[in-house]
């Protein structure tokens, strides 16, 4: 535990009443000691639910993550596996990641964990690295943000910090079912926000009031709607309610984080009932109303159909264990703006042609906007269909195309949006056999600075680095093998430039 009855605040006394205050700067120790201080004796107390009373078993945690809350431990501090790890565990499931929040602050992180660093802004996080690749997020309890100023002792505090306590931590999740602890110290789960029982009842129900929750970040609707049809579980009827009333503050999320969120749910083996259930609520048509338009237009192949037919051979591919790339994703996605451009071309092209396709899907990215690698990529994937389609014809593939560094992708698009036929299997297995491109990817030209912090224009209420931070599914994932930190950092060339100075600064004081 962090060392408690450090001086806290100035310690002016009555008789100090109207003089002029000068504020000393605290430390973030010294500001956490007071949140907590504070804060523990005002918060109702957490169900905890005792060990025997629950599935979690330290067999079943990855054994990096647990040697990480026992150092935790040893040190005198409070370590927690926190958020989707711990909701998988109840349910039996394989966690896809095991994150960890403590009351140590990431300072003191760094100092007890070498292979630790510090990553973020405003809210600062540590990400301990491992040689396989593998990274576990410890996070210092978060504060909901709520309060920017705490009393003591009749003194106003102005709190620009963001720690908190587990309660706060608890209280500023999305979900309850994401908001329980598992306590290292006695193995129990600790519940401020009533996860246990809708776990048990299977049930999506946001933390606190979904409409705020949902207007301080969009982004949770998605996450909601995701949970629900990954688990099979029932969406709670106010939290319904507010995915109705509040469907349009989807608009204003954070653009990086949506994105980062539909390439989490397009390769995660169930994009088609996802993406079904995002066309039933109304977010489908908010996001991509281009792609919506289709379902409304005649022919055969067309619209809805066509796009459950790509999910579904998504996830049939996720099922096989091969990998789903932003590209092959977004193709699947935008399918049925695609198809029919394809359709026009009629195996015409020796040229690259990516002029159609560019056309077609542009106005569908004014409102999910893609990073400019992946776009350029998915530009010379499609540009490359013609010339795919006629190499098919001639059961011949020129290595002026096998060669180019997008060819092994163009093939997966290829397969993936074609009728499925004999002559298509041989083509793949051709075009497979073949040696790998010695074509090197360009170097992905740089995004111009704009203006302001970051690209998106942020959730409210403060979300934006944390939620970020817990958003980032890209962060770990190893789609495409970039593995990126967080969405904070998933933005253009420039904002990652900048931060990663401010990284090794920030690792050299430390
Ligand atoms: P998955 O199994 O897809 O990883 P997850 O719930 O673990 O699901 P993460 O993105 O890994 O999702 O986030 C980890 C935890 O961080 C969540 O369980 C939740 O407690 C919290 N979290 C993530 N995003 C938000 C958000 N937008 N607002 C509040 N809390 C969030
Ligand atoms: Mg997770």
């Amino acid at each position: 535990m962090a060392p408690r009855g450090r001086a806290r605040g100035s310690g002016r006394g009555a008789e100090d009443e109207g003089a002029p205050r000068r504020r000393r700067r605290l430390s973030p120790e010294e500001l956490l000691d007071i949140v907590m201080a504070d804060e523990a004796e005002e918060v109702e107390p957490p169900r905890v639910v005792d060990r025997s009373e629950h599935e979690v078993s330290r067999r079943d945690i990855d054994p990096d993550a647990l040697k990480i809350l026992y150092r935790l431990q040893d040190k005198g501090f409070r370590g927690y596996l926190v958020g989707g790890g711990v909701r998988d565990l109840m349910l039996g499931l394989r966690p896809k990641d095991f994150d960890i929040a403590t009351d140590a602050s990431p300072r003191q992180l760094k100092r007890l964990f070498g292979n630790g660093r510090i990553i973020g802004r405003r809210f600062q996080l540590v990400h301990i690295h491992y040689p396989n690749g593998k990274i576990i997020e410890v996070a210092t309890f978060r504060s909901t943000g709520e309060s920017d100023r705490v009393e003591r002792n009749g003194e106003l505090i102005h709190r620009d910090n963001v720690f908190g306590t587990p309660s706060e931590d608890a209280l500023r999740r999305d979900l309850t079912i994401n908001g329980l602890f598992y306590d290292i110290a006695t193995f129990a789960i600790i519940d401020y926000v009533g996860g246990f029982q809708d776990l048990e009842d299977g049930l999506v129900r946001m933390v606190g009031d979904p409409v705020y929750s949902f207007r301080e970040d969009p982004v949770r609707m998605l996450r909601a709607i995701r949970h629900a049809t990954r688990l099979g579980f029932e969406i709670e009827r106010e939290t319904r309610r507010a995915l109705e009333s509040e469907r349009e503050e989807i608009l204003k999320a954070n653009e990086a984080r949506l994105l980062e969120e539909f390439y989490k749910d397009l390769a995660s083996g169930r994009s088609r009932p996802y993406f079904e259930e995002l066309d039933a609520t109304g977010f489908l048509e908010l996001l991509l109303p281009s792609l919506t338009a289709t379902f409304r237009r005649r022919g055969a192949r067309r619209g809805r159909a066509l796009l459950q037919e790509s999910l579904e051979r998504l996830d049939e591919r996720h099922a096989r264990g091969e990998e789903i790339s932003h590209v092959l994703g977004l193709a699947a996605l935008l399918s049925p703006l695609i198809v029919p451009v394809t359709e026009t071309l009629g195996g015409s092209g020796n040229e690259p042609n990516p002029e159609p396709f560019r056309e077609a899907l542009m106005p569908a990215l004014e409102r999910v906007r893609v990073y400019r690698r992946d776009a350029e990529r998915l530009w010379h994937v499609l540009g490359a269909w013609g010339r795919l389609e006629r190499a098919m014809e001639r059961e011949s593939i020129p290595k002026s195309l096998s060669r180019r560094h997008y060819f092994p992708e163009a093939l997966d698009v290829f397969e993936l949006l074609s009728e499925p036929s004999d002559e298509l299997d041989a083509f793949l297995e051709l075009g497979r056999s073949l040696p790998p491109p010695t074509e090197e990817p360009p170097e992905p030209k740089r995004r111009p600075r704009r203006g302001g912090r970051g690209r998106g224009r942020g959730g409210r209420g403060g979300e934006g680095s944390g939620g970020a931070a817990r958003a980032r599914g890209a962060a770990r994932s190893p789609a495409g093998g970039a593995e990126r930190t967080s969405s904070q950092e998933s933005d253009g060339g420039g904002g990652r430039r900048r931060r990663r100075r401010r990284r090794r600064t920030s690792g050299k004081r430390s």
